[in-house]
């Protein structure tokens, strides 16, 4: 009797500790919501960081709007890795900036909700977002633009109302390096301020693909010697693709530079979108000879709205 209720015993325990590990298991494999109570000083960023989640996917998990409101002691639960929200598109989001804030992909966004065509997307749609997978995995986003050439953007003080447009270019050459553009527009077109443009955007060949060369213009906020009137030069932020888009078109990487380097000038300068023009559309917005730079293969939109 004794031994038969020991041997009960021993497969009674063993069956728990099988059900604990299975418990344990399930819990890791779902990635069970966990719970966080706010201490004093804690902010839902500092919160969100801690779990590798953005401020805004933590809010939206946990039903808050206004992210300024939380209370210390108020219980927030983390979501698990697989956790899907939905999200209603505003306006000015893109596929994109919707997957930086919740640290996903635009393809995984697009994948999720059958959308073909990433550009097509409106206000007021609502999407299905997976938060959370692509924290370690995503490659860096296409629009990160390196931090010693941030620097060099961010460090210039601007007067206010300094710059109105921003104006795109082709170098015409794809063999062009910035000392020879340098040169070019020192020497032979004698402008004593050098490069005519504030930015030069590599392709590969004789630069960097993707690169962003901050010029000295920028540097020093001088006006640009890239348009054909000295009064918009004051005015307009010049930026240069390297390449002929007549015949090849600009490299992916410099597309996404080009992107990047956009939105930063326009959040440095408030340019609204609509005076982002191409060398060519500016000429003839302002009744300049006409031009036909950066190129008829070259298409400024597509690279700002993608
Ligand atoms: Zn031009």
């Amino acid at each position: 009797m004794l031994t038969i209720l020991r041997r009960g015993n021993k497969q009674t325990s063993r069956i728990v500790v099988i059900a604990v590990l299975v418990f344990l298991w399930l819990d890791l494999a779902l990635g069970q919501a966990a719970t966080h109570t706010i201490k004093r000083g804690e902010t839902l960023s500092v919160i969100a960081k801690k779990h590798g989640l953005s401020a805004l996917a933590l809010a939206a998990h946990n039903g808050i709007t206004n992210p300024n409101e939380v209370k210390i002691g108020q219980k927030l639960t983390i979501p698990a890795k697989t956790e899907t929200v939905n999200y209603t598109i505003r306006k000015g989001d893109t596929l994109s900036t919707i997957a930086n804030k919740y640290k996903t992909t635009a393809a995984a966004i697009a994948k999720a909700n059958g959308i073909k065509n990433p550009n097509t997307i409106k206000p007021g749609q609502k999407l299905k977002i997976t938060i959370g997978t692509a924290k370690k995995t995503a490659k860096p986003s296409s629009t990160t633009i390196a931090s010693s050439t941030l620097k060099e953007i961010n460090r210039p003080r601007i007067r206010r109302y300094r710059w109105k447009h921003i104006v795109v270019h082709h170098s015409a050459d794809s063999n062009n390096s910035i000392r020879g553009m340098e040169h070019y527009h020192r020497r032979v077109r004698r402008m004593e301020n050098g490069l005519a443009y504030h930015f030069v955007i590599g392709n590969g060949v004789n630069t960097t693909n993707g690169k962003i060369y901050v010029g000295d213009r920028w540097k020093r906020q001088l006006q640009g010697g890239h348009i054909g009137s000295a009064a918009l030069n004051e005015i307009a932020i010049g930026i240069c693709l390297v390449g002929n888009f007549e015949k090849t078109l600009p490299t992916a990487k410099q597309k996404a530079s080009l992107k990047a380097l956009v939105s930063r000038l326009r959040s440095r300068t408030g340019i609204p979108y609509n005076l982002i023009y191409t060398h060519r559309q500016y000429h003839q917005h302002k009744k300049l000879k006409s031009t036909i730079c950066p190129g008829r293969r070259f298409s400024l939109r597509n690279i700002l709205s993608t």
